[in-house]
C-alpha cells in the first residue's frame, strides 16, 4: 500500500523519506543489531518501530510529542541499515526527518540554550579548545553542573594537547604518487591533534602529497544529525567551495566527519548545489581505504604486538569501510589482529549524544569496553575520534586495558620503528 506522504514528488528530501518508508517491509531483521533494542527492549525504539513512528507523523495522524523521544534515542549508527535485506535507507530519513520537524519540536528555554551553545561550540577548534580548558579546569565543581552536562564533561581528558597549525601544504617524502586534500576535523584537532599528524606522516610517506584547504570548516555532521539543518547545508557549501579541484581525493580520518561528508547531497537535496555535493560526494574517501587502494610497503620488523580493531559505525555501516583498515594493519610485521565481539554493535559515542542520552551512552560505552578488554589486545585502534573518546573514558575501569590509538597512529608509529 502506497502511503501519503504529503510533498513527496521526485527529486525532494519527502521523496526520500516516502521511498524508505515504502521499502521496509516490517521483517524485524533489524532489531537484534539496533543498540537502543538492545539497551531498552521496546518496539518503539527499533528501526522498524521509529519508521512507522516518523510515516505516521508525517501523514499527520500521530502528534510529534509522541513519537520524539523514541526518534531521540536514535543514535544515527545505521547498523540497521547494513542488517535490512530490503534495502532501507534510514540515513534518508532520520536526519531529514529532524530536519523538518526542527520548528515544531516543543523546547524547554534551558533546552534551547544547551543546544545553542553546543552548536556555538563543538563545530569551532578554538571556541571549543576554550570551552573544554574551562571544563577541564574546573573538573572539581562538575558536581555542581546541570546534569545533562555531566557525561560530556566526563569525557574530557586529563589536560588538552598543545595545539598543532596546520601548514597548507605537505610534500610527499619520495615519488609522488598521488595529492590528496585532507579534513581537518573540529573536536579532533583540539583533543588529539596528533591524529592529523600522524595522518599526514604516513601518507606522505607513502608518497601522498598533502592539501590543507586553509578555508574548509566543520563537515557539519553534529548539525545534521541533531536536525539544524540549515547550519549542516551552510558548513556543506563552505566546504564544497573550499575544496580544490586538482587533488585525486578528498581525505578524512574521522569516520563521523567522513559519513558527514558522504551526506551533502542528502543535505542539499532540492537545492541548486545537489550537483556540486554529488561530485564532491564521489571525491570523499576515508583514508585507510584510499590508502589501501594506493598500497602501501610494509613498515619495518618489530616485535610482536596484539591489535584489537574497533569499527566504528560511520566507517562500517555508513561507508561500508571494514577490510581496508584490517588490510592496512596486516601490513605491520608481527601484528596480530584481534577481533571484538559484538563489533556490529554502537559504542555509545553519537555526536551530543552522551548529553541527551547519557545512560544510554554509557550502558554501550561499558559494553564495548568490556569487549574490548576481553581481547586481551595490546592496542585497540579505529578510525573515529568519537569511538575513541567514549571507548578511553570507558576502559579506565580496566585494570588490563589496551592503549586506545587510531590506525593512522599506530601505522605511524610502526613505520617511525617506535614499536619494537
Ligand atoms: S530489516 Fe529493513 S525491512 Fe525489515 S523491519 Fe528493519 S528496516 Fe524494515
Ligand atoms: S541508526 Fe542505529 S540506533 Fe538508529 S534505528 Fe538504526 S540501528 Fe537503531
Amino acid at each position: 500500500m502506497k502511503h501519503t506522504i504529503p510533498h513527496s514528488q521526485p527529486g525532494g528530501a519527502f521523496h526520500d523519506m516516502a521511498e524508505a518508508v515504502q521499502t521496509c517491509v516490517h521483517c524485524g531483521f533489524c532489531l537484534p543489531t539496533c543498540p537502543t533494542y538492545q539497551e531498552l527492549g521496546q518496539e518503539m525504539d527499533t528501526p522498524r518501530g521509529r519508521i512507522v513512528l516518523m510515516k505516521e507523523v508525517l501523514e499527520g495522524t500521530l502528534p510529534l510529542a509522541q513519537a520524539l523521544p523514541h526518534v531521540d534515542r536514535c543514535l544515527g549508527c545505521l547498523a540497521c541499515e547494513t542488517a535490512c535485506p530490503s534495502g532501507v535507507k534510514y540515513r534518508d530519513l532520520i536526519s531529514p526527518f529532524r530536519d523538518h520537524i526542527r520548528k515544531d519540536r516543543p523546547r524547554t528555554s534551558a533546552e534551547k540554550l544547551r543546544r545553542r551553545m553546543l552548536l556555538a561550540t563543538l563545530p569551532h577548534p578554538g571556541r571549543f579548545r576554550f570551552a573544554a580548558r574551562i571544563g577541564i579546569l574546573t573538573r572539581p565543581l562538575h558536581g555542581l553542573l546541570p546534569k545533562a552536562l555531566r557525561p560530556m564533561l566526563g569525557l574530557l581528558p586529563e589536560k588538552l594537547p598543545p595545539a598543532q597549525i596546520l601548514a597548507p601544504l605537505y610534500p610527499a617524502q619520495c615519488t609522488r604518487r598521488a595529492r590528496v586534500a585532507l579534513l581537518a576535523g573540529c573536536a579532533q584537532q583540539v583533543l588529539a591533534p596528533e591524529i592529523n599528524a600522524a595522518t599526514i606522516a604516513v601518507l606522505t610517506r607513502c608518497g601522498v602529497e598533502v592539501v590543507i584547504p586553509q578555508a574548509q570548516g566543520c563537515c557539519g555532521a553534529l548539525a545534521w544529525h541533531v536536525g539544524a539543518g540549515d547550519e549542516a547545508r551552510a558548513a556543506a557549501r563552505r566546504n564544497i567551495a573550499a575544496f580544490p579541484q586538482d587533488v585525486d581525493a578528498i581525505l578524512t580520518n574521522a569516520a563521523g566527519c567522513g559519513s558527514g561528508l558522504h551526506e551533502y547531497p542528502l543535505m542539499l537535496r532540492g537545492t541548486p548545489d545537489e550537483a556540486a555535493a554529488q561530485t564532491f560526494a564521489h571525491r570523499v574517501q576515508d583514508v585507510s581505504k584510499f590508502l589501501d587502494s594506493l598500497g602501501i610497503d610494509p613498515p619495518p620488523p618489530m616485535r610482536s604486538i596484539t591489535v584489537a580493531y574497533h569499527d566504528a559505525c560511520h566507517l562500517s555501516h555508513a561507508q561500508g569501510v571494514r577490510s581496508a583498515p584490517r588490510q592496512l594493519l596486516q601490513k605491520i610485521p608481527g601484528l596480530v589482529l584481534k577481533e571484538v565481539a559484538d563489533a556490529d554493535l554502537c559504542c555509545g559515542s553519537a555526536g551530543t549524544y552522551n548529553i541527551d542520552q547519557p545512560e544510554i551512552a554509557a550502558g554501550l560505552g561499558q559494553k564495548k569496553a568490556a569487549s574490548i578488554a576481553a581481547t586481551g589486545a595490546d592496542y585497540v585502534v579505529m578510525g573515529n575520534i568519537g569511538c575513541m573518546t567514549q571507548i578511553t573514558a570507558h576502559l579506565r575501569s580496566h585494570p588490563r586495558a589496551p592503549r586506545v590509538l587510531h590506525t593512522m597512529e599506530l601505522l605511524a608509529m610502526a613505520f617511525a620503528g617506535a614499536l619494537k
